[in-house]
């Protein structure tokens, strides 16, 4: 059978989201699928998330080390091998030149061949919900760092001072319920989606979550025939002259691991042991 969006595996896959649980409760089942299939992913996380608590006397800083904490242990059920916290403000993303810099020098650092994110446009849901603004925000960056920038040389050269060469993506998944053009299998790996989503404790307090996550994964996969399915924007990139004619890729080398600093201490890098 020949390959699809829908089938692809990606040897290398970054995700790039607005807050902690944006990926568990949108898209994890389709990480878990790849993880197992012997995938290499890495999740960006533009902010901390910190601002995302009502009770009064909890500072940002204990919020953010919280949800990093509560991050990193979803990401861990799920096989990721790293979680990066780029610490913007929660509530207060800008899609702007700075962060669209962050998301090239991880693109360039990690070389993924697919990228997944946030959908950058989409406002209303239903009659009952407006997507968050850092949602947007997000997508709109990742997807402006992806194409062209991560692959342009001359945007960014103080880059290359990092040792970053410019990286080509070829595969981007945005998620979403509107606009969709691919639906990805996840009756296998649901089960770990919630679990991934229940690590976010703090967040997650209602006891009929998973039914909630299964209602929502079985409206995706009627479309399609599919049990439990998650839905995406599929967007195939051009392969530049270099990949064209390029000997089968080499395993990259490992990036040493970074102890969590704090939140206002920028982007920090945690590797999760174990994991592919
Ligand atoms: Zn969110």
């Amino acid at each position: 059978m020949s390959e699809t969006p829908a089938s692809y595996i990606p040897k290398r896959v970054l995700a790039v989201v607005a807050h902690p649980d944006d990926i568990e409760f949108s898209f994890a089942g389709t990480i878990a699928k790849w993880t197992q299939a012997g995938a290499t992913a890495c999740y960006v996380l533009c902010t901390d998330g910190d601002a995302g608590f009502t009770q009064p006397g909890i500072t940002r800083r204990q919020a953010a080390e919280i949800r990093r904490i509560e991050q990193t242990a979803a990401a861990k059920v799920l096989g990721v091998r790293e979680v990066v916290f780029l610490g913007y403000p929660d509530g207060l993303l800008v899609n702007n030149l700075e962060l669209r810099k962050h998301l090239v020098r991880q693109i360039r650092r990690f070389k993924p061949d697919t990228l997944v994110t946030l959908h950058p446009t989409v406002v209303f849901v239903g009659d009952g919900y407006i997507n968050h603004p850092d949602h947007r925000a997000c997508g709109q960056a990742a997807l402006d760092a992806t194409f062209p920038a991560a692959a342009m040389r001359l945007v960014f050269p103080e880059l290359e001072g990092e040792g970053l060469e410019p990286h080509r993506v070829r595969h981007v998944y945005v998620s979403t319920w509107h606009e969709a053009n691919t639906y990805i299998d996840i009756t296998d790996t649901i089960d770990l989606k919630i679990c991934a989503l229940k690590e976010h404790k703090s967040q997650v307090n209602r006891h009929d979550i998973g039914e909630r996550l299964r209602q929502w994964a079985a409206e995706r996969g009627k479309a399609v025939g599919l049990t439990y399915a998650e839905s995406f924007r599929y967007i195939a990139l051009p392969a530049g002259e270099a990949e064209k004619h390029a000997p089968p890729e080499e395993e990259l080398e490992e990036e040493p691991c970074e102890e969590v600093p704090g939140p206002e201490a920028g982007p920090a890098v945690i590797r999760i042991a174990g994991s592919n």
